[in-house]
């Protein structure tokens, strides 16, 4: 049996026109999304209440791995490089679920496989009693909502009534941006941003001597969120301007950690002497401050990388997107 045929019989719905690859419904009244990514395999992305203990989880895993058809064919999961969280319908963060991940490899060689896989997955998660359904809608926390909509893989119960108030609400915001831009607003937020998020790179860099890179993502995202809460029109300009402000920072970083370390010796120093003996003069910056200056550079660049699904918003990306997964929307049977 196919294992598109298999899903249409659990009464699994396709989403989008060309893509094949993931199918949306609820599975043992879990809003579950199925991602068929190579030959025979399926992934399981079952939307849960509370997040599963990693003991517990080893526990399911041995159960499955103790049945002899099933031996080295499921992998239980609470992430997946998948599944995002459920945060991209509109910019305010809303509560994001937790998820259950069930992989199975090789269903299709025999049927007994998947239909013991079927009963035990059946038999494991109704049983166990912090494994219930995430049922509330994300945005109103009011009951169970009659549509169920994907993001980021992760399947959920929401109202119509909710998804329809936050699309004209996205839109009238947008509207409005676009006629009052607030670009001077939007980066005097993305400067606050940038240096509160750059204090714990600064803290680690004076008191530990280390740069670490995750800790320089926070710069990028901290001036998003800024550009963001000022509600700035978001665009190729923000984007422009934050990474900017992030490079800015994120040498200042360096800098201030510098001028910190020499007032230890020379309590009078000031910060401006700081940049104009040791950063204007080539000899001393290429001497001592060459290699910290570009490893300032590169946290910027990873920071920004990593962060880039906030650096990177836009008003029309994510009139787009939110429009997508409307349009995906299923309703519940
Ligand atoms: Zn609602």
């Amino acid at each position: 049996m196919e294992r598109t045929d298999v899903l249409k019989q659990l009464g699994f719905k396709k989403l989008g026109e060309n893509d094949a690859e993931r199918f949306v419904g609820t599975l043992f009244g879990y809003p579950t999304t199925v991602i068929l990514p190579a030959i025979a395999q399926f992934k399981f992305v079952f939307t849960i209440a509370e997040e599963i203990p990693k003991n517990q989880l080893k526990e399911l895993q041995k159960e499955f791995n103790d049945e002899p058809l099933l031996k080295n064919r499921v992998t239980l999961k609470t992430t997946d490089e998948n599944v995002g969280k459920f945060n991209t319908l509109e910019n305010n963060s809303i509560n994001s679920g937790f998820v259950l991940f069930v992989e199975l490899i090789n269903p299709n060689t025999e049927q007994e496989v998947y239909d013991k896989f079927m009963e035990m997955l059946e038999q494991i998660i109704s049983s166990e009693e912090n494994i219930k359904p995430l049922d509330s809608c994300p945005y109103c926390q009011n009951g169970k909502g009659d549509m169920m909509v994907n993001v980021n893989n992760q399947l959920r119960f929401v109202h119509k009534t909710c998804l329809d108030d936050i699309q004209q609400s996205t839109i009238a915001g947008n509207e409005e941006r676009s006629f009052n831009t607030g670009y001077i607003r939007g980066t005097l937020g993305a400067i606050a941003g940038a240096v509160i998020g750059g204090i714990p790179a600064l803290l680690i860099l004076y008191f530990a001597n280390y740069f670490v890179w995750l800790l320089f993502a926070l710069i990028p995202l901290a001036a998003s969120i800024g550009w963001s809460l000022m509600k700035a029109k978001r665009g190729i300009v923000s984007i422009a301007i934050i990474i900017i402000t992030t490079i800015i920072v994120s040498l200042a970083v360096d800098v201030t950690c510098n001028f910190l370390i020499l007032r230890e010796e020379l309590s009078d120093i000031l910060f401006s002497e700081v940049i104009r003996y040791f950063y204007m003069d080539s000899y001393i910056f290429g001497e001592y401050l060459m290699r910290d200056t570009l490893l300032s550079l590169v946290g910027a660049v990873i920071g920004i990388f990593i962060s880039w699904s906030w650096v990177g918003k836009t008003d029309k990306g994510e009139e787009k997107i939110l429009a997508t997964v409307i349009d995906e929307a299923v309703p519940v049977e």
